[in-house]
């Protein structure tokens, strides 16, 4: 806050105390209601209160900073004078609505009132005011309602189905014949005022407050509080924002959306962001009060569709704003507005939530249209880089759905709201879908509702895709699957959803819990029954190519996108890869490079070699065991050099350790093996099963594994480095260049990498002296225990690169087993304990620490080292950004997350500029 005595921004008439520059203390919504106000659009005048007042609220029982009163009584007079209305008037009475507005939108999860400074003296003077009085009944209602729900906390009890509140308006509806609220009339409301009134006072016991003023302030306190409920602490958890945050709370005349049939309410995009198109659309209803459209209670009709034609004059208007407010934040914005009587107020803006494949779109397409430069449109905030991940993902196969089709299996049409292809069973609650995912989370589910709420939130999370029957596209389900990247279909009216009888049905057609059913988020189609899946555009351009590029838009954009990604990053990006397909898929996708290719699944396809070689025993057994699988590795190689073309190969020795090729397990799986593996060796069955338990490990995590294999059995390591040279010197020999690295993995102390760089060295030698050539090869390390970054300084007069194994490095560093950590993982998070799972983004203050000080380690003693990351972590955006920030040379990850490391790699170059 910039004066800290200043606790009220106000806006109105052209002024504003705030700007969007003050986000922090305004919330999003507060300060672009200043933004907009400063920029000549019309918003109704109001004033904010800061983010500090609700941290002080909550750190001191609900009370206030000295000083609020007064100003809030300031700033209630200044927006009096700015709208010609006063507070409890009996004449033309002022009424504001109280609205929760954090730092980063947070859709639905905190407390909004509306319709505040109503009683049975100022409903009869907005009755005779606006000349309506079933608006203002309607109003009063509504107030009631929002007030009793959100600030007296008239809910729902455990043991009712229905809110009370709708409770009555459903039975005053019956009464009085009628299909929607809005049919309702004066008297009807005046009554159903007198009930609801009489259901506050027997549920709290007190009377429905009358006074203006002690609404406002009791809606301000409720705002605030708002902040602490579970709903919001569990999106925070999700999202990352922290908890010391607070929200901002707005007081702003209110408009009337529910005056007549020239007024409406709404929300709108200034482009489609389901695919990006451009062009204003959105959802809007005729005479009907905000919360209406996005509570999905009818459903809205479509801007784009109707709105043009029912009011053309309005429709002009939104989209004049719509450009007025793009260029002026040179970004998609998502807007919330009221029409009264003709006239386009607007409520809220906000740079718009999108799915992966309308970021792309719409951040090349800006830079086309010359409002934004490359750089801008590779800010983290336009393209998480995570969600690039959506426009590789799976799409329906389009004959499987052809065929589903044909079969009649096209069961109903929806509103495309989340792209995607999902196909799974069907659950009607969002707890349902929790309890069924956390048994089983292989199983995919398909979360069916006639619309979603906040508290649904966990149970989206769950599912697979989102189908509901009500609601729009701005409505809870489509805006909270766009930002998860999840496939949803809204609004799909024909599908009749019994939560009781726990079926949907659409015509004679019933489908029960548990069956299958498909979603198609790019067409909006539903089918029953499930529908196979294929590759994604940009993958059939790229990998399958099946596609040509010129033919696709898709991944024009993509390809434009990547050219400038490439352009400004300086980290590398190299991939997990073991085989020459996987390798070729990386390649496509960007990987300059393997940052690990794992040896060991080699040893799993040819156990027999190396039980032998385990069972062997003197070392001229164990070594005639372990040549015979020379080739195959050798072989193996062969393939992934010539398939990377000269860029580096990084290769670990053998890691595992190993009891994973022959265990009790094995021996109790197949009962005739140890009578085999006694008969192949010449040896007992008893001695079998004495060297097999010999090999039992406690920890096999922290046991007899990696480069301690090597050094126990340096016979191991020597037909490894064989099979590398080999195969190096053979492709080298095709013409082809090879960049080999060996990678010796688990290393703490210098003297294990010297043991093995020797034998790595020597043999390398043996085989040059063999074949006469040479070929240029670097030996390094690993750096995933502790003592390895602690030592690193030794560690590099031996390593010639290292590669944090950020896996073992966070299993190491925090005494915490990835195959152990299930059982509280889950209760740490929830209760905050840590931030995010250390296995998925680095620990920065802690092994980030120990990567420091290995990198500073390293360099001190060559100053040139090479380094690289190649733990699951190498894919995280926000471990790739730590990558850059540290100093290392590449990040490597699977295929798949190469585009999204390298998007995270150019975005933290930027950020650094
Ligand atoms: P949320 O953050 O849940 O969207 P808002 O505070 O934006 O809650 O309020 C929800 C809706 O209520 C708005 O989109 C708008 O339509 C309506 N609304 C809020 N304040 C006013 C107002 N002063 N006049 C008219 N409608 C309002
Ligand atoms: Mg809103
Ligand atoms: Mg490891």
């Amino acid at each position: 806050m910039a004066d800290p005595t200043q606790l009220v921004y106000f806006f109105g008439d052209g002024r504003a105390d705030g700007s969007t520059e003050m986000k922090n203390s305004l919330g999003g919504k507060g300060a672009n209601l200043a933004e907009m106000t400063r920029i000549g659009v019309q918003v109704p005048a109001g004033f904010t209160i800061p983010t500090e007042v609700c941290n002080y609220f909550s750190d001191n029982d609900g009370t206030y900073p000295e000083g609020l009163k007064e100003q809030v009584a300031a700033a209630l007079e200044q927006v009096e004078d700015v709208m010609g209305a006063r507070l409890g008037s009996e004449t033309n009475p002022l009424l504001v609505s109280c609205r929760s507005g954090a730092r980063e939108s947070m859709p639905g999860m905190m407390d909004t009132v509306l319709n505040i400074g109503l009683n049975e003296h100022s409903v009869q003077a907005l009755a005779e005011h606006s000349g309506n009085a079933q608006f203002a009944w309607d109003s009063y209602r509504r107030f009631i309602q929002m007030f009793g729900d959100v600030v007296l906390e008239v809910r729902a009890g455990d043991d009712e189905h229905e809110d009370p509140f709708e409770r009555l308006l459903e039975a005053k509806k019956k009464a009085a014949g009628v299909k929607y609220d809005s049919d309702l009339s004066a008297e009807d409301l005046q009554e159903l005022v007198s009930e609801f009134k009489a259901e506050v006072k027997q549920r709290t016991g007190q009377d429905f407050p009358d006074e203006p003023i002690d609404q406002i302030w009791a809606a301000i306190g409720a705002v605030f509080g708002s902040w602490n409920n579970d709903r919001a602490a569990v999106y925070r958890r999700d999202y990352g924002i922290p908890h010391s945050w607070g929200t901002a709370c707005n007081v702003q005349a209110m408009v009337y959306g529910n005056l007549g049939d020239d007024c409406a309410t709404g929300v709108g995009l200034t482009r489609d962001c389901s695919m990006g198109a451009p062009g204003f659309n959105g959802d809007y209803l005729i005479n009907a009060q905000g919360e209406d459209v996005v509570a999905g209670i009818r459903t809205p009709k479509r801007i784009e569709a109707s709105l043009k034609d029912e009011m053309p004059e309005v429709y002009e208007q939104l989209e004049t704003i719509g450009k007025t407010l793009e260029n002026h934040y040179q970004e998609v914005q998502d807007i919330e507005f009221t029409v009264q009587k003709g006239r386009v107020w607007l409520l809220q803006t906000r740079n718009a939530k999108r799915t992966g494949f309308a970021a792309v779109r719409i951040a090349v397409d800006l830079v086309h249209e010359g409002l934004i430069t490359p750089e801008q449109a590779l800010e983290k905030r336009r393209i998480p880089a995570d969600d690039l991940n959506q426009l590789l993902q799976m799409v329906f196969d389009p004959e499987k759905k052809a065929l589903a089709e044909t079969e009649g299996r096209l069961l109903t049409k929806g509103i495309n709201a989340g792209p995607g292809a999902a196909s799974g069973h069907i659950c009607l609650t969002a707890a349902e879908a929790e309890r069924l995912h956390n048994i089983d989370a292989e199983t995919p589910l398909i979360l069916v509702r006639r619309e979603t709420s906040p508290e649904d939130l966990r149970g989206m999370r769950a599912a697979q895709g989102i189908l509901t029957a009500f609601g729009g596209a701005s409505s809870h389900a489509a805006l909270v699957s766009r930002q998860m990247g999840k496939t949803c279909i809204v609004g799909a009216n024909e599908l009749n959803v019994d939560y009781i009888a726990g079926t949907v049905t659409v015509g004679d057609i019933v489908l029960n819990v548990g069956d299958p059913i498909s979603i198609d988020g790019f067409t909006g189609e539903v089918f029953t029954g499930m529908v196979d899946t294929t590759e994604s555009e940009i993958v059939n351009v790229l990998i399958k190519k099946t596609v040509e590029p010129g033919d696709s838009e898709a991944y024009q954009r993509y390809a434009q996108l990547m050219e400038w990604v490439d352009q400004f990053r300086t980290l590398g990006v190299r991939t997990n890869a073991d085989l020459p397909e996987q390798a070729v898929q990386a390649i496509a996708f960007g990987a300059e490079g393997i940052g690990l290719c794992r040896t060991e699944h080699m040893f799993l396809e040819h156990l027999e070699e190396i039980r032998e070689m385990i069972l062997a025993r003197d070392p001229e057994t164990r070594l005639e065991a372990i040549n015979r699988l020379l080739p195959f590795q050798q072989e193996e190689f062969t393939g992934l050099f010539r398939t990377m073309q000269g860029r580096p190969v990084t290769i670990r020795l053998l890691d595992p350790p190993l009891h994973e090729f022959l265990s009790e397990r094995h021996l109790q799986e197949q009962p005739e093996l140890a009578g085999t593996l006694a008969a192949q060796l010449g040896i007992s069955i008893e001695e079998v099963r004495a060297r097999t338990a010999e090999l039992h490990e406690e920890n096999p995590m922290l046991g007899h594994r990696g480069c301690r294999l090597g050094i126990v059995y340096p016979e191991i390591t020597a037909m490894q480095a064989r099979a590398i040279m080999q195969a190096a010197v053979a492709v080298q020999a095709e013409g082809i260049e090879v960049q080999p690295e060996v990678m010796v993995p688990l290393v703490a102390f210098q003297t294990e990498i010297d043991n093995q760089a020797d034998i790595v060295r020597e043999t390398a030698d043996a085989v040059f002296a063999e074949t006469g050539t040479t070929i240029a090869y670097q030996i390094g390390t690993m750096i995933e225990v502790p003592r390895a970054a602690l030592r690193s300084d030794e560690i590099a007069e031996t390593a010639e690169f290292f590669s944090f194994g950020t896996n073992d490095l966070t299993q190491t560093c925090l005494g915490m087993s990835r195959d152990d950590y299930g059982g509280f993982i889950g209760h740490y998070r929830e209760n905050d304990i840590v931030p995010f799972d250390p296995f998925q983004s680095i620990d920065q203050g802690g092994v980030g620490r120990l990567i420091e000080l290995g990198v500073a380690g390293g360099r001190s003693t060559r100053s040139d080292l090479k380094i690289g990351i190649c733990g699951e972590h190498g894919g995280d955006p926000a471990s790739v950004m730590f990558c850059h920030r540290a100093g290392l040379n590449y990040v490597s990850c699977s295929p798949y997350r190469v585009p999204i490391a390298r998007l995270a790699a150019a975005q933290e170059a930027l950020a650094d500029q």
